[in-house]
């Protein structure tokens, strides 16, 4: 088994949903024996970032989530502007417990915090205690300004909980874009000229100047710059409480798929270099960046349509798992412990689930998947459960994928199908923010 770090050899006990042993142990009185020799069994792994809109439903995502090895789910809940925040949550938990086949929690998404933020003393009452703010999509509306994500900050402050932002500079993004398309240049290269990554640093700063400020710890989710890397390590080195996440196309792919696959690679941030998927990766192994998360996003997208009229966004959460394992383990970029720590025990301890979630301990859930590292398959888009028609890693070849999992000590996954009903997945009060970001491994 894979957990706290380091690899053994152990059996695993499970009673009534939980935990019961770990350690060489008696089997004869086992009422099922599921043998996991020459497998990994890591403890269940959780998707912090995932957007159950679009395409997929609670329902869907959660399915195929599970199929990727995912037991535990974080989504994001928008509250678009004219709704209320509770309103939106409540909506949220209850497609959730309706549909879910997986273990889920939210995080408030506020898209007009001025008429929204106060709801936030509330929303932490009933179990949702992380807030995401735009500082980008200008164009599109959804952005906060200073002023306002100063404002929400100081009240998410006084709550307890975890401020959260897609830090990139919007303003600055949307002259250039203005500016380049005017010059009638490919869209495809605007799209990536017009975001460099000093603009994502820039705002990743901003927001954690602002965020030291009000005294909120914060979460960049989706860290896709080298400099923006660089920003997170200065101040934590200060001892500010910053959180770092980055995703499996940030650390896998690059800007020329943007050229290769169209409006399918448009995404925000957008795909970068290889000198940042390289940043990506020590940033991890250094503890500068301590969570894997998905971003799935699937959005109805082809190839041939307009560029800037398409949406943000890809389908991500199944084959998370076995891309960050084939690049990164079998590519030799973090050793699979550490992988561990990125995708299951830092997000349950910075979202405060830990241990009942991110561990294999008495007592804690028994989640845990087996992971097969000697399966060798290639990723098609039409072997995925997403509605979305197409997947980024098309032809991909992979060696390990995750084969099986349980959760609450129940079979979620086996032999590659899902056996788990919608509706069996509980709602996951957070604790958002709480631990020292020193704290984390
Ligand atoms: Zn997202």
């Amino acid at each position: 088994m894979v957990s706290e770090g380091r690899i053994r050899r152990a059996d695993v006990a499970i009673k009534e949903g939980r935990i019961a042993a770990v350690g060489d142990l008696e089997k004869s009185k086992a009422a099922r024996i599921i043998s996991a020799a020459g497998k990994y069994i890591l403890p269940g792994l959780i998707d912090v970032h995932t957007h159950p809109v679009y395409l997929d439903d609670m329902g869907a995502l959660s399915a195929a989530a599970a199929h990727g090895g995912i037991t535990t789910l974080i989504h994001y809940a928008y509250a678009k502007p004219g709704h209320g925040l509770l309103e939106t949550l409540h909506r949220f938990r209850e497609e959730g417990e309706t549909k879910s086949v997986l273990d889920f929690g939210l995080h408030g998404g506020l898209f007009d915090p001025k008429n929204q933020a106060h709801e936030i003393p509330q929303a932490v009452k009933l179990g949702v205690t992380s807030f995401k703010m735009f500082m980008t999509y200008a164009k599109l509306g959804w952005m906060t300004d200073d002023y306002q994500l100063m404002r929400t900050l100081d009240i998410i402050a006084q709550t307890g909980g975890l401020g959260m932002v897609h830090a990139e500079n919007g303003l600055a993004t949307d002259y250039l874009e203005d500016k380049f398309n005017a010059e009638g240049r490919d869209p495809a290269e605007v799209f990536e000229a017009t975001r460099p990554g000093i603009l994502e640093a820039e705002a990743v700063n901003r927001a954690i100047c602002l965020a030291q400020v009000a005294g909120c710890p914060i979460y960049i989710p989706h860290v896709s710059a080298k400099e923006a890397v660089e920003v997170i390590a200065q101040a934590k080195a200060r001892g500010w409480r910053v959180y770092g996440e980055t995703c499996p196309q940030y650390l896998t792919l690059t800007g020329e798929e943007v050229f290769r696959q169209g409006p399918l690679a448009k995404i925000g941030p957008p795909l970068r270099g290889k000198e940042d998927q390289e940043a990506l990766w020590r940033g991890l192994t250094q503890g500068v960046l301590d969570v894997i998360a998905s971003d799935h996003a699937p959005k109805e997208k082809k190839k041939t349509d307009d560029f800037f009229q398409a949406a943000y966004g890809s389908p991500q959460v199944e084959t998370m798992v076995e891309v960050v394992y084939e690049a990164g383990v079998n590519g030799g970029k973090i050793m699979l412990p550490r992988l561990v720590q990125v995708m299951s025990e830092n997000p349950a301890k910075i979202f405060g689930l830990y241990p009942r979630k991110g561990a294999l301990a008495v007592g804690s859930d028994a989640d845990l998947v087996i992971f097969d590292p000697q399966v060798e398959h290639t990723i098609t888009g039409e072997g995925q459960h997403s509605n979305a028609p197409y997947t980024l890693y098309e032809g991909w070849r992979c060696l390990g994928r995750p084969v099986f999992s349980l959760q609450r000590g129940e079979v979620i996954l086996e032999e590659g199908e899902v056996v788990a009903k919608a509706g069996r997945g509980k709602f996951l009060p957070t604790q958002a923010g709480k631990i020292d970001p020193k704290e984390l491994v």
